[in-house]
């Protein structure tokens, strides 16, 4: 599966089970900006610690379901404007 680089799609196309949809976002209601700078925004689960606390199995929620999805333009896009380095330092 590729790296998650947490663009965030997942959790606007495709919400894991405990996801929460929010018509005026038009994304989870859990789904939190994570790194905002002035030229990339990265974004992470905001129940993420309380998910893996009822499922361990659930490692890694809702995110590494859109990498392959054929219409995802925003990771896409993210990859062609940034390389891994600049983004490596807020994935962990
Ligand atoms: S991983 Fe978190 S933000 Fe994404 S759909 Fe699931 S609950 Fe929502
Ligand atoms: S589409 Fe891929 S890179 Fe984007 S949040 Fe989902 S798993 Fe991460």
């Amino acid at each position: 599966m590729p790296k998650c680089v947490r663009c965030g799609y997942c959790c606007r196309v495709d919400l894991c089970p405990y996801g929460k949809w929010n018509e005026e976002t038009g994304a989870c209601t859990h789904l939190e900006v994570q790194v905002a700078t002035p030229k990339f925004t990265l974004y992470r689960c905001g129940i993420y610690a309380q998910i893996v606390a009822e499922d361990r199995d659930f490692a890694s929620p809702g995110f590494g379901r859109g990498c392959p999805f054929e219409y995802n333009e925003d990771r896409r896009e993210l990859l062609s404007q940034h390389t891994w380095f600049d983004l490596w330092g807020h994935l962990t």
